[in-house]
């Protein structure tokens, strides 16, 4: 088995002319919390887009979970769960009839709602219709959709994006349960390093497209007096 989840290889995606990543070696292991950050624009979401087989690379080679993305792409992505954006449910509908319609999409056991609601603590909001849910919740149910697959590998672009400090705090309290009680490594991204730095092990820091820091979150710390910390935040 590879020691990788995700290895990436001189990525490159172009826009007209423009390179939206350039030259990206990402480098993540088995159940690792990896916090993905830049500055808006830096290329996270192009990125995650293109891990998730979304969006064609220009150059260079994505590997997860030891496989060649561009070849088995969907072996692969059914062992993948993503959250890449505020996803959108039927609000009349409750937290359990809205998990169930994915859960057909994707065969999973009945079961597998009752345990993903659980993990997300929404158990007790199982029966509320949506439409009456605050974000973080929304956001944790989408966190409950993506785990429904029983994934290996959690891909987060900005699942904090608009939360309100609890909300925040809920979110990173069930990432850091992903590895060590459910197996799962996690990919989350933010454009604030103090959204992350509480969670992740290791640290990917993008700019115009080139990563510029990529290594533990504790060479993260030493390094703090190096001005990283202030770009990525600004
Ligand atoms: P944000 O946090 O604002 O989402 P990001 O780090 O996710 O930022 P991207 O959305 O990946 O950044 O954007 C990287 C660059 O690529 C930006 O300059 C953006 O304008 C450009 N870009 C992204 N998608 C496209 C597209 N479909 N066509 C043209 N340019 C694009």
């Amino acid at each position: 088995m590879s020691e990788f989840v995700i290895q990436t290889r001189g990525l490159v995606k172009e826009y007209r002319g423009r390179k939206a990543v350039d030259q990206l070696n990402l480098e993540i292991k088995h159940g690792e919390i990896y916090g993905f950050l830049g500055p808006n624009g830096a290329g996270k979401t192009t990125t995650i887009r293109m891990l998730l087989g979304l969006v064609k690379p220009t150059k260079g080679a994505i590997r997860i979970l030891g496989k060649d993305l561009q070849k088995e792409k969907l072996s692969i992505l059914g062992k993948v769960g993503s959250l890449v954006e505020y996803p959108s449910y039927y609000g009349h509908l409750n937290a359990t009839e809205n998990l169930e319609a994915i859960r057909r999409i994707l065969d999973a056991p009945k079961s597998r709602i009752a345990e993903v609601l659980d993990i997300v603590s929404l158990t007790k909001e199982a029966k509320r219709p949506v439409k009456g849910f605050s974000l973080g919740m929304k956001q944790r149910l989408g966190i409950a959709s993506a785990l429904l697959g029983n994934p290996e590998l959690l891909i987060l672009d900005e699942p904090t994006n608009g939360l309100d400090p609890s909300g925040i705090q809920e979110i990173r309290e069930l990432i850091k349960t992903m590895p060590e009680q459910h197996g799962i490594t996690v990919l989350v991204s933010s454009h604030l390093l103090s959204e992350v730095e509480l969670m992740a092990t290791k640290v990917g820091i993008i700019r115009e497209g080139r990563m510029v820091f990529q290594d533990t979150i504790e060479r993260l710390r030493r390094q703090a007096e190096t001005g990283i910390r202030l770009s990525v935040s600004a």
